[in-house]
C-alpha cells in the first residue's frame, strides 16, 4: 500500500547531472559558467543585508526585477513573470496547460525534465527524433497538442534552429509554444523579436549559464501580458527570495560583465571543437556553452570514467552511449581534457 497517487508509483523523478560539493573535481557535466558572477553581485548584497529585512516577504512578482529585466530584454514589466529559476517557470506553464491524457511535443533529444513534468501532470509526451541534420521534426510542426516545447539551443546536442524555423512553428501551432533559450546568450540570435506578433509564445531565459549564477536561481519568462496573467495564477506567492532579486538586479545591470565571457567562452569553443575534432571525435555544431561530441557506434563510458579518475565530470547519458556532453569550462580546463583523452589512448596502447 502506497500513499502517493498511482502515476507518481510509476515514475522516476528527474535525475540532475552529479553535482559533488567537495571541490575535488572540475565540473564540466551541468554547463555551469566557469568565471564567477560580476563582482557587483556580491557587493549588491553586502550593501544591502541588514537583519531587519530577513523579517519581511520579498516583493511577490519581483517589481524592480522586472523593471530591470525590461530594460535588458525590450519589453515592458508586465511582458515579464520571474522565477526559481526557470524550471520553475517550466513547471509552472506545464501544470497551466498540461492535464491528464493531453499532449505536449517536442523533438528529441532534449532536456529530460519536460518528461518529468509532463509525466507529473498526467500528459503524454510526443518525444519526436530530430532530423538527421538536428532540424525541426516535421512531426512537431504539424502535430496537434495543448503544448509544444523547442529547446534553443538544444541541450545536449548544442544545435540551433534559425528564427525563421521558430517563427514558422509558432504560426503553424494553435497551442502555447515554449522556446527555452537558457543557452541562448551564447548563440547568433535569439527569438525575442517575435514575441511582439504571437500571443502563443513563450520565451524562458536565466541567469544560470551566461550570467554565472546558477546558484541564486532566477529565470524569466517573456510573453504576452494575457498570458503573464494567466499564469500568475500558478505561482507560489514569493517564489523569488529577497537575495536572489538583489542578486538578479545587480547582474542584469553589468551586461558588460556577461558578454565578456560569453565571448570567452565562445572562442574557448571554437579551439575546443578543433582539438576534439583531431581526435577523432564526430563535435556537434555549438551555439551553446557545451559542445555534443560522438564515436558513433561506440561506448564512450570508458572516456568518461577515465576523466572522472582524474577528477574531470563530463556528462554521459546511458540513453545516448556513443556521445559525451562536455561544458566549455577555461581554456587550461579544455586542454587538460584533451591531454587526459591523448594519456588515455597510450595507456590503451600500452596494455595491448
Ligand atoms: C539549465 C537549464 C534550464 C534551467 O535553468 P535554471 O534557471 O537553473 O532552472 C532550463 N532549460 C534548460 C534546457 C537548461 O539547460
Amino acid at each position: 500500500m502506497s500513499y502517493f497517487r498511482k502515476h507518481l508509483e510509476l515514475i522516476a523523478g528527474y535525475q540532475p547531472g552529479e553535482q559533488p560539493q567537495d571541490g575535488q573535481y572540475i565540473k564540466l557535466n551541468t554547463n555551469e559558467n566557469p568565471y564567477p558572477p560580476s563582482p557587483l553581485v556580491v557587493e549588491t548584497l553586502m550593501e544591502n543585508l541588514t537583519k531587519h529585512r530577513l523579517s519581511y516577504y520579498p516583493s511577490p512578482l519581483c517589481d524592480e526585477l522586472r523593471e530591470q529585466a525590461s530594460a535588458v530584454y525590450g519589453y515592458p514589466s508586465d511582458w515579464i513573470l520571474v522565477g526559481n529559476g526557470s524550471d520553475e517557470l517550466l513547471s509552472i506553464v506545464f501544470r497551466a496547460f498540461l492535464g491528464k491524457g493531453d499532449w505536449v511535443l517536442y523533438p528529441y533529444p532534449t532536456y529530460t525534465l519536460y518528461r518529468v513534468l509532463a509525466l507529473l501532470q498526467e500528459a503524454n509526451f510526443g518525444e519526436i527524433p530530430f532530423e538527421k541534420d538536428y532540424s525541426l521534426p516535421k512531426k512537431v510542426l504539424t502535430g496537434q497538442a495543448q503544448l509544444k516545447v523547442v529547446c534553443n539551443p538544444n541541450s545536449p546536442t548544442g544545435t540551433f534552429l534559425s528564427t525563421m524555423i521558430i517563427e514558422n512553428l509558432i504560426k503553424n501551432s494553435s497551442c502555447p509554444v515554449i522556446v527555452d533559450e537558457a543557452y541562448v546568450d551564447f548563440a547568433y540570435d535569439n527569438a525575442l523579436s517575435l514575441l511582439k506578433r504571437f500571443p502563443n509564445l513563450i520565451i524562458l531565459r536565466t541567469l544560470s549559464k551566461s550570467f554565472s549564477l546558477a546558484g541564486i536561481r532566477v529565470g524569466f519568462l517573456i510573453a504576452q501580458p494575457e498570458m503573464i496573467q494567466g499564469l500568475l495564477k500558478v505561482k507560489d506567492s514569493y517564489n523569488v527570495n529577497w537575495f536572489s532579486q538583489k542578486a538578479a538586479m545587480a547582474a542584469l545591470r553589468d551586461l558588460h560583465y556577461m558578454r565578456n565571457n560569453v565571448e570567452k567562452i565562445k572562442q574557448t569553443r571554437k579551439e575546443f571543437s578543433q582539438a576534439m575534432s583531431k581526435l577523432g571525435y564526430e563535435v556537434l555544431p555549438s551555439e551553446a556553452n557545451f559542445v555534443m561530441v560522438r564515436k558513433p557506434g561506440e561506448n564512450l563510458e570508458s572516456e568518461y570514467l577515465y576523466l572522472k579518475k582524474n577528477h574531470i565530470l563530463v556528462r554521459y547519458f546511458t540513453e545516448w552511449p556513443d556521445s559525451m556532453r562536455i561544458s566549455i569550462g577555461t581554456d587550461s580546463n579544455m586542454q587538460l581534457i584533451i591531454q587526459i583523452l591523448k594519456n588515455m589512448t597510450k595507456d590503451n596502447k600500452n596494455d595491448l
